[in-house]
C-alpha cells in the first residue's frame, strides 16, 4: 500500500486515521451486515481454498492520495481484472484501428467464457475470455515467455511495483484451460488471432495469476483515471486516449452478463475477476479496488458489488449524476464607465465548456445579435483577458478567435489580451 502524502504541504498524512478510510471502514461492516450471498470459484483448487471472509477496498485518487481498509493487504490472483490493462497494452502497442480489426467492443450480454464472436469471428469485447486472449496474442512478442514477460511488466507499470506470478496457480489454470483453447482455436480460424493457440493462452493462463492486493487494483485504476500516468511514479504507461478507450469498453463491458444493471446501479467504469477482484474508475478522480472472493452467478465478488453500489450511492460518484456547477472560467465582466469598455477576465484552463462560457458571456456583454448597448457605426472596445489563463485546447482556441472576427463584423473592436500567446494556433 502507498501512504497517503499531503501535496505540497509536506506534512504526511497518516491514511490509517483519515475520515475517508473510516467512511470505507463503515462501508465494509454494513455490506457485512447485508451478507450478499456469493460462492468461491472452484474450477481449480487454489481458488476454492481461499477464505472466503477476506474483505478490503482501496481507494487512490490521481493526486496519489491512497485509502483503504479491511483485508486491502491481502493477495490474490488478479483474473479478469488483467484484462482491461492489457487490453491498454494492446491499444499501446498497435493503435486503436489495429486492435479494432481482431476485437470488438459490444457488449455481449454473455458470460465471461462464452463462445462469443460477431459476423466476422471477432470477439465481442476485449473484456471477455476471447476478447481477452486476442488481445494478449497481439502484444508484439517473438514467443509466449517474451510476452507474458512484456504483460507483466506492463501490468507492474500500472500498479507502480513487480508483480509476481502466482505459479501454482498458473499451472492450474494451464491444465483446466481447454475451454480458453477453443475459444484460441476458434479466433485463429477466423484470422483474428495474432500467434499460435499456445503462445496466446498461456501468457493470458499467466497475467490471470499475478498477485495484486486492493491497493495494488487502486493504483491500476487510478492510473487510467489519471489518462495512463502513474499517479506517484510519474511514468506514462499509456497514452491519454488509450485509457479514454480502455475506460469506455469496462463502461460498456466490464461486468460480463451484467454490465447493463452495473451501469444503471453504479455508474463506474469498471472490471471484475474470478479472484474476487473489482476494479472501478471515477475519470479524473479516483481508482478503486475491492476484493472479496465470493461471487455471484455472474462471476462477479458478491460483496465487492454491493460495496460499490454502495460507494456510488453514498459518495455520489455515478458518472452521469448531472455534474455539480464547477468554477467558471469567467473571472469577471467590467464595464468601463467612461469609456464603454468591457474586459472579460478569463481564468485556468480553456477547454470547450470553458470556451463556450467565455464566448456567452462575451456576446451578451456585446449584444451578441448586433442590438446590444452599442449599434451601428459606434465602436466599443472589448478586451479578452487571458492573463490569468493557463492553456486552451485547440477547440477553444478556435471558438475564441472565431468570437474575436465575428465581433469586429459587428462593430465592436475586440483585442485579446494574451500575454502567454496561448490561442495561437
Ligand atoms: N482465468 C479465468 C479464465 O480465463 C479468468 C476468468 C475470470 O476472471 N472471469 O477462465
Amino acid at each position: 500500500m502507498n501512504g497517503g502524502e499531503a501535496a505540497g504541504t509536506g506534512a504526511v498524512i497518516d491514511p490509517l486515521c483519515h475520515p475517508v478510510t473510516d467512511a470505507l471502514g463503515d462501508l465494509l461492516a454494513t455490506v457485512r451486515r447485508i451478507d450478499p450471498a456469493g460462492e468461491l470459484a472452484d474450477y481449480i483448487p487454489e481458488l476454492a481454498r481461499v477464505d472466503a471472509n477476506g474483505f478490503g477496498i482501496a481507494a487512490t485518487a490521481t493526486s496519489g492520495h491512497s485509502y483503504a481498509a479491511g483485508d486491502a493487504d491481502r493477495l490474490f490472483t488478479i483474473q479478469s481484472v488483467s484484462k482491461p490493462f492489457v487490453y491498454a497494452l494492446a491499444l499501446e502497442a498497435l493503435g486503436r484501428e489495429a486492435v479494432l480489426e481482431r476485437v470488438g467492443v459490444e457488449p455481449s450480454g454473455e458470460p465471461f467464457n462464452a463462445i462469443s464472436f460477431d459476423q466476422i469471428g471477432r470477439p465481442a469485447n476485449p473484456m471477455i475470455n476471447a476478447g481477452a486472449i486476442v488481445a494478449t496474442s497481439l502484444i508484439p512478442a517473438a514467443d509466449a515467455e517474451e510476452r507474458f514477460a512484456v504483460i507483466r511488466a506492463g501490468l507492474s507499470a500500472f500498479a507502480g511495483r513487480p508483480l509476481d506470478l502466482a505459479h501454482d496457480v498458473y499451472e492450474s489454470e494451464s491444465a483446466t484451460g481447454d475451454r480458453n483453447r477453443g475459444l484460441a482455436h476458434l479466433a485463429r480460424a477466423s484470422g483474428m488471432l495474432g500467434s499460435t493457440v499456445a503462445d496466446a493462452v498461456e501468457p493470458y493462463f499467466q497475467q490471470c495469476s499475478l498477485l495484486v492486493d486492493t491497493g495494488d487494483l487502486a493504483m491500476m485504476a487510478a492510473t487510467l483515471a489519471n489518462g495512463g500516468e502513474h499517479p506517484l511514479t510519474g511514468e506514462r504507461v499509456v497514452a491519454e486516449a488509450v485509457a479514454r478507450d480502455v475506460l469506455s469498453v469496462m463502461a460498456s463491458c466490464g461486468m460480463y452478463d451484467r454490465s447493463g444493471d452495473w451501469m444503471f446501479r453504479v455508474g463506474m467504469p469498471a472490471k471484475s475477476g474470478v479472484g474476487g477482484g473489482i476494479v472501478a474508475v471515477t475519470p479524473g478522480q479516483y481508482g478503486i479496488g475491492v476484493y472479496s472472493p465470493p461471487l455471484d452467478s455472474a462471476g462477479n465478488s458478491s460483496r465487492g458489488v454491493a460495496a460499490l453500489q454502495l460507494l456510488s450511492a453514498e459518495f455520489g460518484l455515478h458518472m452521469l449524476d448531472r455534474p455539480r456547477e464547477s468554477v467558471s472560467a469567467v473571472e469577471s465582466i467590467r464595464t468601463d464607465a467612461a469609456t464603454g469598455a468591457i474586459t472579460v477576465e478569463v481564468r485556468g484552463e480553456i477547454d470547450f465548456v470553458a470556451a463556450e462560457q467565455i464566448v456567452y458571456a462575451a456576446m451578451e456583454a456585446v449584444g451578441g445579435d448586433g442590438s446590444g448597448t452599442h449599434t451601428g457605426t459606434e465602436t466599443a472596445a472589448l478586451v479578452i483577458d487571458l492573463g490569468s489563463a493557463t492553456r486552451a485546447t485547440p477547440v477553444a482556441a478556435r471558438l475564441m478567435r472565431a468570437m474575436a472576427g465575428d465581433a469586429g463584423t459587428r462593430g465592436y473592436r475586440i483585442s485579446v489580451r494574451d500575454p502567454a500567446g496561448i490561442l495561437v494556433p
